[in-house]
């Protein structure tokens, strides 16, 4: 192979490699899973908070069922005190029908109250379970991402490993100042070499002389663009 042709090849597993590394990069920033993160954190939270109302209601219709015994029982005394025909007296009887309508207002209000909060408890564990639910699928999807991209890293470091053993054969066997030169040209132009389309360098899209061409296209030698100075190349119809 020419030393010409080789650099070419060297240039085109450059490039290759810096795609590779690039998706590489974003694969580890792994921006997509970072928010699926955060939004999993987010329905952690939820599911605790609604987890820890339920706990509260529960443990306040306890006591208001607590409550509504305590009452039942003051009733069934005041009742019993009320219809015994034991007391006769107008004023003390009169007390006693107010304490019963008094407690009963509270038994009433006690039972709206139980009401209310097992209105919460149902609408609550409702959206404790969609909100579950939410997380499952979103932590399986997550579990998928995480795999899928762990799969394409590996993918890419095998594929970058074998890319660098090939530039390391191809330097093996360039020419010493060959190589130099590229490497130099890497870092000044960012590009060392470039194709010829038509008569035009693509590195800096200016016509190149017919007897140039036909120099390069011998491809025994090193021909440099007389404008960018970039290693020119002329590639062959492929033949498949
Ligand atoms: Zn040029």
């Amino acid at each position: 192979m020419s030393q010409l042709k080789s650099i070419w090849n060297m240039h085109e597993i450059d490039k290759e490699i810096k795609e590779l590394e690039l998706e590489n990069e974003t694969l580890e920033k792994n921006d997509n899973i970072q928010d699926i993160l955060l939004s999993l954190q987010e329905k952690e939270y939820d599911i605790t908070n609604f987890k820890t109302q339920l706990e509260v209601d529960d443990i306040k219709i306890q006591r208001l069922n607590q409550k509504l015994k305590q009452k039942n029982f003051k009733l069934k005394e005041v009742n019993e005190k009320l219809y015994s025909g034991e007391i006769t007296n107008i004023k003390k009887l009169s007390t006693l029908q107010d304490e019963e309508k008094q407690i009963k207002e509270e038994l009433e209000d006690i039972e709206n109250e139980i009401l209310k909060l097992l209105d919460n408890i149902e609408s609550d564990t409702e959206k404790l379970y969609s909100v579950e639910k939410e997380y499952r699928t979103l932590k399986d999807k997550y579990k998928e991402l995480k795999r899928s991209n762990k799969e394409r890293s590996n993918i890419i470091k095998n594929k970058l490993k074998n890319l660098k053993e090939e530039i390391k054969k191809i330097k093996i066997n360039l020419d010493k100042d060959v190589l130099e030169k590229y490497e130099n040209l890497n870092k000044k132009k960012g590009k060392a070499i470039a194709k010829i389309d038509g008569d035009k360098c693509t590195g800096c899209h200016m016509s190149i002389p017919l007897s140039t061409i036909s120099k390069i296209k011998k491809g025994n030698e090193l021909i440099y663009c007389d404008n960018c100075g970039r290693i020119l190349f002329y590639q062959l119809e492929d033949k498949a």
